[in-house]
């Protein structure tokens, strides 16, 4: 049995990849082609935490339904709720919570830190 959530963030990621081979082409006007895989609302917002040759990491927020979606080692990570993680997205919040806006923090979707303090 193939699990379609393990295939399908497999296409995705090699997708990012093709996309990446460019590199001259990836930084900022990455913003120029990015639209929110929920709502496929467009342009959404960027956030930038650490910057060396391209944006290291950082977060990319969609203000119409105010998901969030992580750059991590410059790959930014546009998926939709189901292939979420909380477990890898809550500690994301925590490290970077004094440079994403309040709230993001507070109201972003999927997860955000009222939430998990909620439940704990
Ligand atoms: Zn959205």
């Amino acid at each position: 049995m193939i699990d379609t959530r393990v295939l399908s963030k497999a296409v995705y990621f090699s997708w990012l990849l093709v996309l990446q081979a460019d590199r001259s082409r990836l930084k900022r006007k990455l913003m120029d082609i990015l639209a929110c895989p929920v709502d496929k609302f467009y342009p959404l917002e960027l956030q930038v935490f650490e910057e060396k040759e391209e944006i290291t990491s950082g977060v990319i927020i969609c203000p119409k339904c105010n998901r969030w979606y992580p750059i991590i080692d410059e790959i930014p990570h546009m998926l939709p709720d189901d292939l979420r993680e909380e477990g890898e997205d809550l500690p994301f919040l925590q490290q970077w919570k004094d440079k994403i806006p309040k709230k993001t923090l507070q109201e972003g979707k999927p997860f955000n830190l009222d939430t998990d303090r909620q439940r704990s």
